[in-house]
């Protein structure tokens, strides 16, 4: 057989790029909105099944203590898409829908800039809260293809939402022809039946189970056995979630994608309880607390990440992970090289969920939310302050933060407050929140 040399060299160089694209895995981060820790299956819920989300923990790993890095849902997201602490560009509290002119400040750049500038093909599905403006719209933010709303929250039956907006297709107002939260994972399905040549990105912001309280009538008939009214209907709402994000798993294995697919998923922050923080049904047992607070049961979230056939199956890290270490894994695993002028905060846990290291190289994780509350998770222990109520706690004796050991350890009491003082004076004191909100509505 005779083969031209050009042809020969063509006929190599497809093979490198295909080689290249083999070694690349696709990505996806799946966020839930509102989660209570105690609402999925492999955290002992046992008044509705949650099985697709659980066989991420089986099929993956589990993080037993997984931290969002706020207590409520838009600086959460800034933390985990900058992969750098929210706080430290002064990003407190949630914006307001139409009235504000502020989301992610255009300095940083996200997970999707990153793996975007490597090669992959990046699209968001759903929630936004990270500003409206068009230079702060998904698709100026790294992302090639976007169908959501930007957003707190969302009508999950109408396209246009009279207090929330509209859904839209990439910068136009879109159709809503199904549950909203089924039209999110149709939208990642589709794309990724799409997706051929290139990796790919995908950020699969469901908004779900975050009120408004509401979900299909199948589903509530699911969750007819729940006798309280707000529970049944967040069951049904957890539960379509659930589904959702079964038939996106579905669709990867019917491409034959699972294999080369890391998958994360998480919960923004933990589950409503008080009054202000949009309370859903959700239960966060046994975490003290919920969002808005930072109790555990506001920061500590369902929390996993699954990559067949790469990461160990069925396995529980108890070692404290936070949202933050999401970008700097993605990018090991993708093999993109993160850059010490990108100040990262989180860490590649790729080392350690393989076995190849004991711990993390960290000491300490942090956070704060406005002017009275704080936070900071040394190995076991924990020191907080919650408006007028504080304490240090043991947190593998103490899960739920019962018992105040300050009076006992004062010393390391002192201790912590010290290093929490060194990390917030990298924090800015202006409040972007107050500094730029003028009106409107609040989630
Ligand atoms: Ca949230």
């Amino acid at each position: 057989m005779k083969i031209r040399l050009p042809s020969l060299l063509l006929a190599l160089a497809i093979a490198a790029v295909s080689a290249a694209h083999a070694a690349k895995p696709n990505i996806i981060l799946i966020a839930a909105d509102d989660l209570g820790y105690a609402d999925i299956g492999v955290h002992g819920c046992k008044e509705f099944a949650t099985p697709n989300i659980d066989s991420l923990a089986k099929n993956g790993l589990r993080f037993a203590a997984g931290y969002a890095t706020s207590a409520v849902c838009a600086p959460s997201r800034a933390g985990f898409l900058s992969g750098r602490y929210q706080d430290h560009f002064g990003f407190q509290g949630n914006p307001k829908h139409g009235a504000s002119d502020w989301g992610l400040p255009l300095d940083e750049r996200t997970i999707a800039d990153r793996l975007k500038t490597a090669g992959y093909k990046t699209a968001a599905f759903g929630k936004w809260h990270l500003g409206e403006k068009p230079e702060q719209h998904p698709m100026s933010r790294g992302f090639d293809e976007y169908f959501g709303f930007l957003a707190g929250m969302h009508d999950y039956f109408k396209a246009e939402d009279p207090n929330w907006g509209a859904i839209m297709r990439g910068r136009e107002k879109a159709e809503l022809k199904e549950y909203l939260t089924f039209a999110i994972a149709k939208e990642a399905c589709g794309f990724i039946e799409r997706q051929k040549d290139a990796p790919f990105f995908i950020y699969l912001a469901f908004n779900a189970p975050h009120t408004p309280s509401q979900a299909p009538e199948d589903y509530l008939k699911k969750a007819a056995h729940i006798a309280d009214k707000q529970r049944q209907t967040y069951a049904a709402m957890v539960m379509a979630l659930d589904d959702s994000i079964g038939r996106v798993l579905k669709t990867l294995r019917e491409k034959g994608l699972e294999e080369n697919t890391l998958i994360f998923f998480l919960s923004d922050n933990g589950g409503p309880l008080i009054k202000g923080s949009a309370p859903n049904g959700s239960r966060n047992d046994p975490l003290r607390g919920g969002k808005l607070q930072m109790w555990e049961g506001g920061i500590r979230v369902p929390f996993m990440i699954q990559w067949k056939g790469h990461l160990p199956a069925g396995k529980t890290i108890a070692e404290p992970v936070i949202s933050l270490d999401i970008q700097p894994t993605a990018c090991a695993a993708a093999g993109v090289e993160t850059k010490p002028e990108w100040k990262l905060d989180g860490l590649n846990l790729l080392p350690l969920l393989e076995g190849k290291a004991e711990h993390l190289a960290r000491t300490d994780l942090f956070w704060k939310f406005g002017n009275d509350q704080f936070a900071i998770r040394g190995g076991d222990w924990k020191l907080v302050k919650v408006h007028a109520d504080k304490g240090l706690f043991n947190l593998p004796k103490d899960i739920s933060e019962t018992t105040d050991r300050t009076a006992e350890q004062g010393k390391l009491a002192e201790d912590l407050k010290a290093r929490w003082d060194v990390w917030e004076t990298k924090n800015p004191t202006v409040n972007l929140k107050v500094a730029a909100e003028k009106k409107g509505k609040e989630q």
